[in-house]
């Protein structure tokens, strides 16, 4: 049985939502909070390894928290290894503030709850993504970035942000010079990224790229649409600019695997929490 099997078994519990812990934003340790044992998971072995208590009759028992703190692990390691932005690794659907303090309601945070949640409360992995598109300012990869967060969250699969700038593309072009640490790595950077369970894609369409690039990005994108991964893309770019790209095959493959969610309203980062 897999991780994100077993925590499906769990009792459904409001504030953890089934997955037995969750993100405590108290800043005590580090930067950014940790990860908690959520209070419906019942320890009796005071938290210490190797997880044991002993029952009424003197024998020793594994700690249901056991598989929990496992399963912490595991997640921050997923955390740790997703790439993410420093200011978006942490954050999550509770993190949005719904009304501005002026009393007006803030659209960002309208549309997250609109979506996010879906993605949250399903009891099967989602597949279809999200095509974020609009102006900058709006949010976009905030969203994003959470839609992939609780998702490593829920199912502890791991999650990558890819941010689609000239220096990703540069990576990929080393693997072709022998002179390059990543010399003859075209293939494997490109299966992990095809691999991933979750990917958001960042700044989509900004490098407007030469054929070879457009070519390398459809390839990535027809990968993830044939074995339906769940990847989120945003973009400043108008829908008809990613039309445009690759006489079209790129857009018709996101527009299948991803719902296309217009962003816009003033900027959001006044009113994050
Ligand atoms: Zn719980
Ligand atoms: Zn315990």
């Amino acid at each position: 049985m897999t991780l994100s099997e077993l925590s499906q078994e769990t009792v459904q519990c409001a504030k953890c939502g089934g997955v037995g812990l969750f993100f405590d934003p108290q800043i005590e340790v580090g930067r950014y909070g940790q990860l908690r044992l959520c209070a419906c998971i019942e320890c009796r072995c005071g938290g210490r390894a190797p997880y044991q208590y002993w029952d009424e009759d003197s024998r020793s028992q594994w700690c249901p928290c056991r598989f929990y703190r496992r399963k912490m692990s595991e997640t921050n390691r997923l955390f740790r290894q997703a790439d993410m932005p420093e200011r978006y690794k942490w954050k999550f659907i509770d993190d949005f503030c719904p009304i501005a303090p002026d009393g007006t309601a803030i659209r960002l945070a309208e549309t997250a709850h609109r979506y996010i949640p879906e993605l949250v409360g399903a009891t099967r992995e989602p597949k279809r993504g999200y095509l974020f598109y609009g102006n900058p300012g709006t949010g976009k990869t905030l969203l994003g970035c959470i839609a992939i967060n609780e998702l490593m969250l829920r199912w502890t699969k791991p999650g990558r942000f890819l941010n689609l700038s000239r220096k990703y593309f540069q990576k990929l072009r080393d693997t072709f010079s022998e002179e390059s640490n990543n010399y003859g790595q075209t293939g494997q950077i490109l299966d992990e990224l095809c691999n991933i369970p979750y990917l958001i894609l960042d700044d989509f369409g900004v490098q407007r790229g030469t054929d070879w690039e457009l070519e390398m990005l459809y390839d990535l994108v027809d990968a993830r649409y044939c074995d339906e991964r769940f990847t989120v893309v945003t973009t400043n770019q108008p829908l008809d600019e990613i039309k445009s790209m690759s006489q079209g095959r790129i857009y018709s493959r996101l527009s299948e695997m991803c719902q296309l969610i217009p962003m816009d309203g003033p900027d959001y980062r006044m009113h994050v929490l």
